[in-house]
Formats: C-alpha cells, structure tokens, sequence
C-alpha cells in the first residue's frame, strides 16, 4: 500500500520560496564510538550542535558533506534522487578524511526519517520541479576532542533538510544563463589532492574569489586544472559539461564532460550523460583543453550540480597570457542553447516524476513513508 500523504504546509508562502535555510521539525543524527560503532538513530529538534572546542572536526578540518535533493510527486509522494550515489560519496570522503564510513543502510535510513518527518517542508508538485524541493545536507564531522593530530575516538553523522525554492520558475523550457570567469590567483584542488572529495575544507578558500566575481557581475567561478593550468577542471560548487561544435546540423550532438583526477564526480553530471546517451547523442569524457573554449569549438556550456541542476554559461571572461581580460561569447551570448534546455528538461522532468527514468533513480519506489519514520 502506498504510504500516506502528508501535503506542504498551508502555514508556508510557497510562493515565495527561495534559495535559502527555512526552520524545520528537526534533523536526525548518529554519533560513532570505537566500542560500539555506530549508535542509534536520534531525531533533533534544535538545529544546534554541542562540540567540544578541540573536536578534530573544527581545529583538522575532518569534515565531509553531501547534497541531495527530495521531489513531490504529482500523486503527493515524496522520492529522493539517486542517494544511493551520495551515499557512495561520503564513503569515499570520509575514508579520504581519516573517519570511519557510514554504512549504506543507515545513510539511507537517515535520509528517509529526515524527510520522512518533514514532509510538510517539501514544496508542492510541478512538472519540471518547477514549485522547488527539499534540500537534504548528510554530514559526518570528526567530534572527538584531541590535542594531538589524529584521526580521534568519537564521529558524528547528521542530516538535515531545508525546502529550497526552484531557479527556473515553472517552465522547464527556461533558464537564465550567466557570465563565468576562471580564477586564476588560486588552485582549487592538486592532482592526487581533495578534489575528488566534498570536504568542508575544499570551500572556504574560494568563498573570498566568488564573492569577487559576484560584485564583478560573474555568477560563478571556473578552475582550471593546477599542474598545467591549460585543461577545464570545474567550476567552483559545480561541474562543467559543454555540447561540442557540429560541422553540419544534421551530426548527432556530443556532450563532453572534463576527464580530471581533481573534480568532485557530479551525480547530476553522472545522470546527465545517462540521460544524453538515452537521446541517442555521444558522450565524450576526456580531457578539455581551454583552448577548445577560446578557438569557440563548444557551442554551449553549462554548470550541472544539485543545487541549481542546470545553469547555462552564456560567456567565459579569462586572463590571457599577456595578463589582458578576455571574454568569450558562448551561444548566442545571451540565453541557454537547445540541446542545454532539452537536458534540463530531461533531468528535472525526471526528478519530478514527469517523465519515465531509468529504475532506482527515485527512492523509495513507493515514496517516503512517515508512518516508518
Ligand atoms: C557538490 C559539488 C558538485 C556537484 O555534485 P552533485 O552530485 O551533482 O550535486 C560539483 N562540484 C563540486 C566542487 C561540488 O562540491
């Protein structure tokens, strides 16, 4: 039997939902000890949390994150987005942080009782997610106090969710692009480095160059790679993808998608591909060379993450080697290519339950079920 539905709350102006932290019932947490492991699952009213000032977490920087998002249904169910491959993240964080992994079914298990008993904070249906969704944030954090710099004796996993306003309106056919720029005074991530990892620690270095670029007028930050500073990483919160330049109209699109050992691997990138292979178009994973950009062989380009899904990049401004600004025109210059718009659509119709997706991408198949939480 499907679970029963709880609808948004009537108390909440959805209309104005926007990309923002609301209150909510509460969030779920595990701490880990070296007896026991991981303990019981306990539900948390207050959004605070109770660390010692020596805690590893705080002064090492032990500290990992994941993003996912849960869609309302046009029947009132509520399904989460692939958490399985978010689940796998953290994993991979966590073991590149010195902290024990967080095994499958109680991340799965957390991610459900959260939403589960926030139900009333998940926006209202629309095609295309247009109404917006809720934001679920697992975290695992070192608590253990130490002195010394090792890994410590005591971990917490908690997550919480916060309902967050869609971008796009309910269209689906929209989206408004923007202007990018390549920070180039600042390496995100080395080769062999924490790139490929969500640590906390990965961030508050590049806060300083987007606020920068923000008062500039660019809405987000490209990296290139470090060692040869020539080849297309990421942007700052979110991966690259480009739809490579056809010599005829009649030659199938090829997305292509940054081969790096220094990018955070995207899941909405992962399913991205997925869904341009189901289109019948070529995927191309390989190195990019800016040059590709300058030379103008990328007809659109596009940030894809879990946040925004999809923000198209209309131009890239950069430093040339002489140190003069230039500016590169993508597209039009102005609005989100075709073959941009058709994997938004893809994507968000998808998560919305619009349209058929491959199996296992929303979980549970029968929705989140308060009466489990
Ligand atoms: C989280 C993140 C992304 C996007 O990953 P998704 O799984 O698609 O949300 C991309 N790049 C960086 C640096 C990130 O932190």
């Amino acid at each position: 039997m499907a679970p029963q539905v709880v609808p948004p709350s009537s108390d909440f102006d959805w209309s104005k939902l926007a990309f923002d932290l609301y209150p909510t019932a509460g969030h779920v947490k595990y701490v880990w000890k070296p007896e026991t492991g991981w303990g019981e699952q306990q539900f948390v009213e207050s959004p605070y949390l109770n660390v010692h000032i020596s805690a590893v977490g705080i002064q090492y920087g032990a500290s990992c994150f994941e993003g996912l998002k849960a869609f309302r249904q046009e029947d009132g169910q509520v399904k989460l987005f692939r958490p399985d491959e978010n689940s796998a993240r953290l994993n991979h964080s966590a073991a590149a942080l010195s902290m024990p992994e967080v095994p499958k079914d109680i991340f799965l298990e957390a991610c459900h009782t959260v939403v589960a008993r926030n139900l009333q904070f998940v926006p209202p249906h629309a095609p295309y997610g247009g109404a917006g969704s809720c934001y679920v944030r697992p975290t695992l954090i070192a608590t253990g106090a130490e002195l010394g710099l090792v890994p410590g004796n005591e971990f917490t996993f908690f997550v919480y969710v916060t309902p967050l306003g869609s971008l796009y309106g309910s269209a689906g056919g929209k989206a408004p692009a923007v202007d990018a720029v390549v920070v180039h005074e600042f390496d995100r991530a080395a080769p062999m480095g924490t790139g490929t990892i969500k640590a906390g620690g990965n961030y508050a270095p590049v806060l300083k160059y987007q606020a920068q670029a923000k008062k500039q007028g660019y809405a987000i930050t490209l990296h290139l790679d470090s060692k040869t500073r020539s080849q297309i990483d990421e942007f700052s919160t979110s991966n690259f993808i480009a739809i490579k330049k056809r010599a005829s109209d009649d030659e199938k699109p090829t997305l292509v998608y940054p081969k790096s050992e220094s990018i955070l691997k995207s899941v909405t990138a992962k399913s991205l591909m997925d869904i341009a292979r189901s289109l019948g178009w070529n995927v191309d994973h390989r190195p990019i060379p800016f040059q590709e950009v300058i030379d103008g062989g990328l007809e659109e380009v596009m940030a894809c993450g879990t946040a925004a899904a999809i923000t198209p990049i209309r131009s890239i401004t950069y430093l040339k080697e002489d140190g003069e600004q230039a500016k590169v025109s993508i597209g039009d210059g102005q609005n989100a290519g075709p073959r941009t718009l058709e994997l938004l659509q893809n994507l968000t119709g998808i998560q919305a339950g619009n349209k058929e997706g491959p199996a296992g991408w929303l979980w549970p198949a029968e929705g989140v079920d308060a009466a489990k939480a």
